[in-house]
C-alpha cells in the first residue's frame, strides 16, 4: 500500500482528497503548512507527496527546493490558479507534475498512478548496471571493472561508488553519504568518508588514469566520468 502525504492549507480540499485516496487504498497523512509538511515528509517518507504551492510558514516552492536536497519522492503540485510562472518554478525546483485547482479527482488519481509507476521504474533502473567510458559496475553481482579488468572493491567501497554514481553530476554531502552508505545517523567524525574516497580513487582513478570522483569544496563529492 503506497503512502501519500498531502500538504494543503485548505481544510476542505485536504479532507476531500484524503477521503478519496483512502478509498483507493492509499495510506494518507496530511499537513496544513509548509514547515510541518516538509518535516512530515522527511520523517514519514511517503511514496508520493501532493503539495499545494500557496502555503503558510513555507511556500510549496521552498518545501520542494529543500526536499530535493535529500529526497526524490515524487511531488505533484497544486496551484490555485493557472499561474504559469509558479508552475515553471515548481517544476524547476524538482516537482514531477502539477494540477490546477479546481481539478477532477479522477485526474489527480490518474496522475498519482503515473508518478508512482514512473518512480518505481526509475528506482529499479538506478539499482541496475551502469557504465561510463570503460568503467562499469553491476550492483546485482557486486562487481565492477574497467574494460576487461576487474576492480576489486569491498562492500562499503562498492556501496559508496554506487551511491555517488546514482547521483552522477550532483554533489553529495558527507552527511548524505554517511546516512545512505553507512546507514545510520553519524554524529562523530566524517573523516571515514574521506578515507573511503581515497581507497576508491586509488583503485579506480589512479589505477586507470581517469577522473571519476571529484571533490566539491565545502560540500562533499561528486561522480563525473572524465578521461584524463
Ligand atoms: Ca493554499
Amino acid at each position: 500500500m503506497s503512502k501519500i502525504l498531502i500538504v494543503e492549507d485548505e481544510a476542505k480540499i485536504a479532507r476531500f482528497v484524503t477521503l478519496e485516496l483512502e478509498h483507493e487504498g492509499y495510506e494518507v497523512k496530511s499537513a496544513c503548512d509548509g514547515r510541518s509538511g516538509l518535516q512530515l515528509c522527511l520523517d514519514w517518507k511517503p511514496d508520493l507527496m501532493i503539495l499545494d504551492l500557496m502555503l503558510p510558514e513555507l511556500s510549496g516552492i521552498e518545501v520542494c527546493r529543500r526536499l530535493r536536497q535529500q529526497s526524490d519522492v515524487p511531488i505533484i503540485m497544486l496551484t490555485a490558479k493557472d499561474d504559469v510562472s509558479d508552475k515553471v518554478m515548481g517544476l524547476d525546483m524538482g516537482a514531477d507534475d502539477y494540477m490546477t485547482k479546481p481539478f477532477a479527482i479522477e485526474e489527480l488519481l490518474a496522475r498519482i498512478r503515473v508518478a508512482l509507476k514512473k518512480h518505481r521504474a526509475d528506482t529499479a533502473q538506478s539499482t541496475g548496471a551502469r557504465s561510463a567510458g570503460k568503467l562499469h559496475m553491476e550492483p546485482a553481482s557486486y562487481s565492477a571493472g574497467y574494460g576487461d579488468e576487474a576492480i576489486s572493491l569491498t562492500k562499503k567501497e562498492f556501496d559508496l561508488l554506487n551511491y555517488l554514481w546514482q547521483h552522477e553530476n550532483n554533489a553529495v554531502t558527507r552527511d548524505d553519504l554517511l546516512t545512505n552508505v553507512w546507514g545510520y545517523e553519524f554524529t562523530g567524525d566524517t573523516n571515514i568518508v574521506d578515507v573511503y574516497i581515497r581507497y576508491l580513487r586509488q583503485k579506480i582513478d589512479d589505477r586507470f588514469g581517469i577522473k571519476t570522483i571529484h571533490t566539491i569544496r565545502a560540500v562533499g563529492y561528486m561522480f563525473r566520468y572524465e578521461q584524463e
